[in-house]
């Protein structure tokens, strides 16, 4: 067996399929057109969100390919109906990176609540505003949870341990087994609720989900979180509701266009942010890793 991988795993990963016998191509950087002229030679593909496995790819692969395993959650990237329909197995690590991204999401609240990143950049600056910067308790607070699958239970989960309490919205979940989430809609989640964390897909129905009317519903002096996928908050609103002050403040791991370019949301001080960061941790990669090995095994 043949496998390419086209975006960057871990080295363990890669030594992990190795020991299975199988033979690995490495080509970190493929561009679209090696791919095409090359795709026809491999039994399976990993790739992580850079490399894209279009129809035209899947078209090229000529039967040849058996599967493509995406080291990470999103499926963006990957026509997967189509390659199903040309037999083509679909694999992905879902579970690997879901402790980490609840820890980013957790790690934000507690840098908005309690301004970590003006504390810093103040005191870079030489400055001790330290009677400007008094923060709130997460511990006292209501966080609504939108989307309570993998991330968003975590999320509760974390944040429980903290003491806060925990809302929870989600079409497709009624109860959440276990955890003190008291289930309702959306409209009084953000009604009551002093941080808001969304956890879910970005798709047709989501898009723009937080936007200008929704912003408005939010309780004053509360914060907004999004760890999952750009394009759920409309950045535009988000940027006027935090200028003038109908939310206290906002942290955004994700963007609608990424890097983001000129966005006016980076001159704000009620805004925080991380490039993308939910799966970057070690403890996370090498599990994503650990599942990719796995998915291959499972192929041979
Ligand atoms: P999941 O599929 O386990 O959970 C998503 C939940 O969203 C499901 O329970 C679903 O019922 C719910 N949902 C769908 N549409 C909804 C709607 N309109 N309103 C409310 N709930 C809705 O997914 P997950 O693994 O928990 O991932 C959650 C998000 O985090 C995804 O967007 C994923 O791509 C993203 N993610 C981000 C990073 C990062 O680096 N920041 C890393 C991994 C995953």
């Amino acid at each position: 067996m043949k496998v390419l991988v086209a975006d960057s795993i871990s080295e363990a990963a890669v030594k992990g399929i190795k020991d299975l016998g199988v033979e690995v191509i490495e080509k970190t950087s493929i561009e679209k057109d090696e791919l095409m002229n090359e795709i026809a030679n491999y039994d399976g593909i990993v790739v992580r969100s850079r490399t894209k496995v279009r129809k035209d790819i899947i078209d090229r692969a000529g039967g040849n390919l058996k599967f493509i395993v995406r080291a990470g959650v999103g499926l963006d990237n990957i026509d997967v109906d189509y390659a199903r329909e040309k037999g083509i197995k679909v694999m992905n690590t879902p579970e690997a990176s879901t402790n980490g991204v609840a820890e980013l999401t957790v790690a934000h609240m507690l840098s908005l609540l309690r301004h970590i990143p003006r504390g810093t950049s103040t005191m870079k600056n030489g400055e001790w505003i330290k009677k400007q910067l008094v923060g709130h308790e997460l511990g006292e607070k209501t966080v609504g949870i939108i989307g309570l699958g993998r991330i968003g239970k975590r999320t509760a989960e974390l944040v429980l341990g903290f003491g806060a309490k925990v809302l929870g919205y989600d079409p497709y979940v009624d109860k959440v087994e276990g955890l003190d989430v008291g289930m309702t809609d959306l409209n009084e989640l953000l009604t009551r609720s002093d941080i808001v964390s969304l956890h879910i897909p970005h798709t047709d129905e989501t898009h723009h989900l937080i936007g200008k009317e929704a912003l408005k519903k939010m309780k004053e002096g509360s914060c907004l979180i999004n760890c999952a996928r750009g394009g759920i908050i409309d950045e535009g609103a988000l940027y006027e509701a935090l200028k003038d002050g109908t939310i206290a403040g906002a942290a955004l791991d994700v963007f609608e266009e990424e890097p983001p370019k000129d966005s006016k949301l980076l001159e704000l001080d009620n805004f925080i942010c991380t490039p993308h960061l939910g799966a970057q941790a070690v403890e996370a990669k090498d599990r994503v890793g650990e599942e990719v090995v796995k998915k291959v095994a499972s192929k041979l």
